[in-house]
C-alpha cells in the first residue's frame, strides 16, 4: 500500500456534460421525463453484495450506506436529488480537491490526479464514490476508478488503439469489422471513467464531437446502405448517459432499417449510475425490441442494493442482460472473487458473457495478468458451478483480429478412433469420434 496523504485544495467545479449539436444535454435533461419511483424490492437474499428483488412491493429507498455518504459529503442534497441520475452526473467527482475530502489519497494517486495530461481524466459518480474504501488505495473498486502513477508508464506492445478500431472505421464514430455487425460509438461521455478503458483515446476527450447529430446521421446512412449489417452495437463512451429522447430518436432510426435485426447496448451505467435505470428509460428501451444489453461488471462488490434494482428493472423490461468483465490484476484475478461475481450476476438475471483478457492499452501493465490466470479461473468455474455462470474467456486480438476464445486443455489427444478428454476433476475419458473413425477407415 502506498503512503496516504490528504490534500487540502478546493473542489473543482462539477464536470459539464457535453451534448448533441446545438443542444446541450442539460437542456435535454430539463425536457426529459421525470424520474419515477424506483423499482419495488421486498426480499433480500442472505448476501452482503446482492439482493434478489421481487415484483410488486413498495418502492425502495437508497441503501443506508448511500444515505450516510450523502449526508456527510452532500449535506444540501435531498434523497430525491441523490436518486436523480442528472444530479449524479452534475455532481461527479472530477478533481483531487473533491476526492481528497472523501478519501485519503496515496502519494501515487495524488501524483496521477494532478498530472492529468495524457491519461483519461478522473471522473466518478457520487454513488460509485460511496462504495470506495476511504483508507485503502488497494481496494478493488478504488483501483478501477482512481488514477495511479503507473498509468503514465508505457510498456512494450501497448497502444492507444490496441484493437485497431480507427483502422476499421468507414465513417467517423462507426467501426465495421465483422461483416454482419457494426459498432456505433454514439458518445464519448461516461459517467465514471475506468482506468483500463480500451477507448481511453476518446473517452472524456471527444464528447462533443461523438454525440453529434450530423455524425449520427452519417453512421446511420452507412448502416442503411450496408445490407449485410444485421446487428448494431451501441457503445461509446456510454450510450445510457444520453437522455431518453436522444436514445429514443436513435433507436427509432435504427429500427426503421429493415435489415437491422438486432440492437445491442454496451454500458456500465447500471453499475456506476444505477439511478439512471428509471422506469421511463425502461419504457423507452422496451419499445425497440429485440434489444440486448451487455453490462460492464468487474467485481462482486458492485452488486449493491441499488444495482440489483437496476438489473431487475431492465430484466423486467424484457431486455436480455449479459455481463462483460475485464480480468484485472489485484481486482478480480482469483477463482474465489470471480465465483462470487458470477453467482451474484446470475442471481440478478445477468448472464456472465465474456471474461476479457485486459487489452494492452497504454499504461495498463499494472492491470494485466498472465493469460494462464484467466485459464485458471475458467478451470475453477467450469464444472464447479452452474454452466450459465461460466463466461467465455477471450483475448481481443491486437490489431483487429477479433475475439479469440481460450479454454483449459480438456482435449488430451486421439487414440485411434477415440478422442481423449479430461473432465473438471482431472479424470480422463474416451469418446468414439466418428470423424476419427472415418479418417482411420479411409486410411485402411
Ligand atoms: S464505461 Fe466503458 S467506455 Fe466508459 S470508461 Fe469505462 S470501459 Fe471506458
Amino acid at each position: 500500500m502506498e503512503e496516504n496523504v490528504c490534500l487540502s485544495q478546493e473542489a473543482e467545479p462539477p464536470g459539464q456534460h457535453a451534448g448533441l449539436t446545438g443542444l446541450a444535454l442539460d437542456e435535454l435533461f430539463q425536457n426529459s421525463l421525470a424520474v419515477p419511483a424506483v423499482t419495488p424490492v421486498t426480499k433480500a437474499i442472505a448476501s452482503r453484495v446482492f439482493i434478489m428483488p421481487s415484483r410488486g412491493a413498495a418502492a425502495c429507498k437508497p441503501s443506508p450506506r448511500s444515505q450516510s455518504f450523502r449526508k456527510q459529503y452532500f449535506p444540501d442534497a435531498s434523497a430525491a436529488d441523490w436518486n436523480d441520475w442528472r444530479w449524479q452526473i452534475r455532481n461527479r467527482i472530477t478533481g483531487a480537491g473533491m476526492l481528497s475530502r472523501m478519501l485519503w489519497l496515496s502519494a501515487g494517486e495524488e501524483t496521477a490526479i494532478q498530472a492529468r495530461g495524457g491519461a483519461i481524466p478522473l471522473n466518478i459518480t457520487p454513488y460509485y464514490t460511496s462504495l470506495l474504501d476511504p483508507m485503502d488505495p488497494d481496494q478493488s473498486l478504488r483501483r478501477m476508478v482512481v488514477p495511479v502513477s503507473a498509468e503514465f508508464e508505457r510498456s512494450r506492445d501497448e497502444s492507444d488503439d490496441p484493437l485497431g478500431e480507427d483502422h476499421d472505421s468507414p465513417v467517423p464514430g462507426l467501426v465495421h469489422r465483422y461483416p454482419d455487425r457494426a459498432l456505433f460509438l454514439v458518445t464519448g461521455f461516461c459517467s465514471t471513467h475506468c482506468r483500463y478503458c480500451t477507448r481511453s483515446r476518446m473517452v472524456g476527450k471527444h464528447e462533443e464531437t461523438l454525440a453529434d447529430r450530423d455524425r449520427w446521421e452519417r453512421a446511420i446512412a452507412y448502416i442503411e446502405n450496408t445490407p449485410a449489417v444485421r446487428d448494431v452495437l451501441l457503445s461509446g463512451g456510454d450510450p445510457l448517459t444520453l437522455p431518453d429522447e436522444a436514445l429514443d430518436w436513435l433507436l427509432s432510426r435504427l429500427r426503421a432499417i429493415p435489415h437491422v435485426e438486432l440492437i445491442r447496448i454496451g454500458t456500465k451505467v447500471p453499475v456506476v449510475l444505477p439511478q439512471r435505470i428509471t422506469s421511463g428509460l425502461c419504457h423507452t428501451l422496451k419499445r425497440h425490441h429485440p434489444l440486448w444489453m451487455s453490462i460492464h461488471f468487474a467485481h462482486p462488490d458492485e452488486l449493491t442494493f441499488e444495482v440489483s434494482q437496476a438489473c431487475n428493472r431492465l430484466a423486467d423490461a424484457g431486455i436480455p442482460l449479459g455481463s462483460q468483465t475485464v480480468l484485472l490484476a489485484g481486482v478480480n484475478d482469483s477463482v474465489e472473487t470471480m465465483k462470487r461475481l458470477v453467482h451474484a450476476l446470475v442471481m440478478n438475471r445477468v448472464r456472465p458473457y465474456y471474461l476479457y483478457q485486459c487489452d494492452p492499452i497504454t499504461g495498463s501493465a499494472h492491470f494485466r495478468t498472465p493469460v494462464a490466470k484467466g485459464i485458471e479461473i475458467i478451470e475453477g468455474l467450469r464444472g464447479h458451478t452452474t454452466g450459465y455462470a461460466v463466461p467465455t474467456y477471450v483475448i481481443d486480438a491486437p490489431g483487429g483480429g477479433g475475439k479469440i476464445p481460450l479454454l483449459p486443455g480438456y482435449v488430451l489427444g486421439h487414440d485411434d478412433q477415440y478422442i481423449r478428454l479430461r473432465n473438471y476433476q482431472g479424470r480422463t475419458f474416451r469418446y468414439p469420434d466418428l470423424a476419427a473413425v472415418t479418417d482411420s477407415e479411409a486410411r485402411v
